[in-house]
């Protein structure tokens, strides 16, 4: 006989609240059947409704709080709860920094791995922080409005203070709007896939304050576009660069392939440990400036570099940890698969006047077998993959390479963990506890530097 869940949708529980998730839910038990709830805290007693069961786990609301924990902050703003924003909002941001620290430390225990994680390295304010805005843009009741979708959903909850985004950057999104409605230009219309404007991407650099404004649309022609760029110009002098990037597809892709420069530059400038960075609209460029530097300094400290070692950088971007560790390195090798971060990465080199950095574009996996039969010799290897961590051809070729050292910047610890298993079995071993650096308080996102030697 199949089982049946001990819950029935619609129906009210209360529960005690046991965990934290990875995606920030807090998980509850009724007769051993899991239940995920937005908006609570191990620790807490709640009503709840359930509002889907399915086979091995369900999903419930909460209702009321019967007891709150002691880490919860209370004044939360409903816009950011029901939109994502900051989903970690309600949780007190020392008890953010140790729900990471907890996280990583989970998983490596999980794997028997004996690993220490050391305590989150957070920031001092935060929030107001990101330096880059993706904000789409939709019709309602007859206006256009910027905000952000509703969670789950593609339904715009129109917002003005988006709570961790460089202010600066809020009120250029406003501005834009008030632009954009000005001229009448139509936003984008997903359902019957008409419309002109479909995001603002706004862009701000932390020391430069120089503005990139992206307007994303769905056809090539943008209405009145020169009255709109004179306009966005006059009224923000930040801005040193209106890009437009021509989207044509009906996909929840962000960008599409075409990007023109319509106003100024097609970059701005920003610096990052006293090196200049030039960033394009599409690039990958860390979010949080602040805490970056924080990263990328630990990184180099953790290379051991006293200017003999020759270094790879895998998934480079724009070659901000290849310039950082440049300085006290013999060469650096870049490898990254956007083109364009790649061309970036080159003229960002000779900006800082840094000769011995090389960059290839191209799949980090395929590149180290490329760089085999060349003959380099890397003491030391960086990575700072996406998401989905390394390819395990990846590992193969690294621990071909034998180097001393290979510094593991993450952003998903559970590819840490299992792609730090491969690498046990290649003799590498994790030397010094893990170090979590907090760059998206507010977040469930979580960031850090691992360090693995060669037995
Ligand atoms: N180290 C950089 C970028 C890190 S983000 C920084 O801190 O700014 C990860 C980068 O990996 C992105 O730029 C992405 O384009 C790139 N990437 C994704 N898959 C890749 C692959 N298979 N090979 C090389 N680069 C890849």
């Amino acid at each position: 006989m199949k089982n049946k869940a001990p819950v029935e949708k619609n129906e009210t529980y209360d529960v005690n609240i046991i965990d934290l998730t990875y995606q920030g839910m807090g998980l509850a038990k009724i007769n051993d059947f899991s239940i995920f709830i937005e908006n609570t805290l191990p620790g807490e007693e709640a009503t709840i409704k359930v509002i889907k069961v399915n086979k091995n786990f369900g999903f419930g609301k909460l209702i009321k709080l019967i007891k709150s924990s002691k880490y919860r902050v209370e004044s939360v703003d409903k816009d950011y709860t029901r939109t994502g924003i900051a989903p970690l909002q309600h949780l007190k941001y020392d008890a953010q920094l140790q729900f990471k620290q907890n996280q990583i430390q989970q998983l490596f225990d999980k794997a028997k791995m004996g690993i220490k994680v050391l305590p989150t390295i957070g920031m001092e304010t935060p929030n107001h922080y990101r330096n880059k805005a993706q904000i789409p843009v939709k019709k309602i009741n007859g206006q256009l409005e910027t905000g952000f979708y509703r969670q789950h959903s593609h339904d715009l909850v129109p917002i003005e203070d988006f709570y961790i985004q460089d202010p600066e950057i809020d009120k250029a999104i406003v501005v834009v709007r008030d632009i954009l409605r000005k001229y009448h230009v139509s936003p984008y219309d997903e359902v019957n896939h008409s419309g002109v404007i479909r995001n603002i991407m706004v862009r701000r650099g932390h020391y430069s304050h120089q503005i990139m404004i992206g307007l994303i649309t769905r056809t090539k022609k943008l209405p009145m576009v020169d009255m709109i760029t004179k306009e966005i110009s006059q009224s923000l002098p930040e801005v040193k660069s209106i890009m437009q990037n021509i989207n044509l597809t009906d996909g929840n892709a962000l960008m599409g392939k075409k990007t023109i420069c319509l106003y100024g530059s097609s970059h701005i400038e920003d610096n990052l440990l006293g090196l200049k960075f030039y960033i394009s609209l599409t690039s990958f460029y860390q979010v949080n400036p602040i805490q970056t530097e924080k990263l990328y300094s630990l990184a180099v400290e953790k290379a051991n570099l006293d200017g003999t070692q020759n270094v790879i950088d895998a998934y480079c971007g724009i070659g901000t940890i290849s310039l950082a560790m440049a300085k006290k390195a013999k060469m650096v090798y870049g490898v990254e698969i956007v083109k364009e971060a790649i061309e970036d990465a080159k003229i960002n080199a000779q900006k800082n006047h840094i000769n011995n950095a090389k960059f290839v574009t191209g799949k980090a996996e395929d590149q180290m077998e490329k760089w085999q039969s060349q003959g380099l010799k890397p003491d030391v290897i960086v990575v700072d993959p996406p998401r989905k961590g390394l390819a395990s051809s990846f590992i193969d070729s690294a621990a071909k390479f034998a180097p001393k050292r290979i510094v593991y910047v993450s952003c998903n610890p559970s590819t840490l963990v299992r792609d730090a298993r491969r690498l046990a079995d290649y003799g590498y071993e994790i030397s010094e506890p893990v170090q979590p650096v907090d760059q998206f308080p507010q977040t469930v996102h979580i960031e850090s530097v691992t360090v693995f030697e060669k037995k």
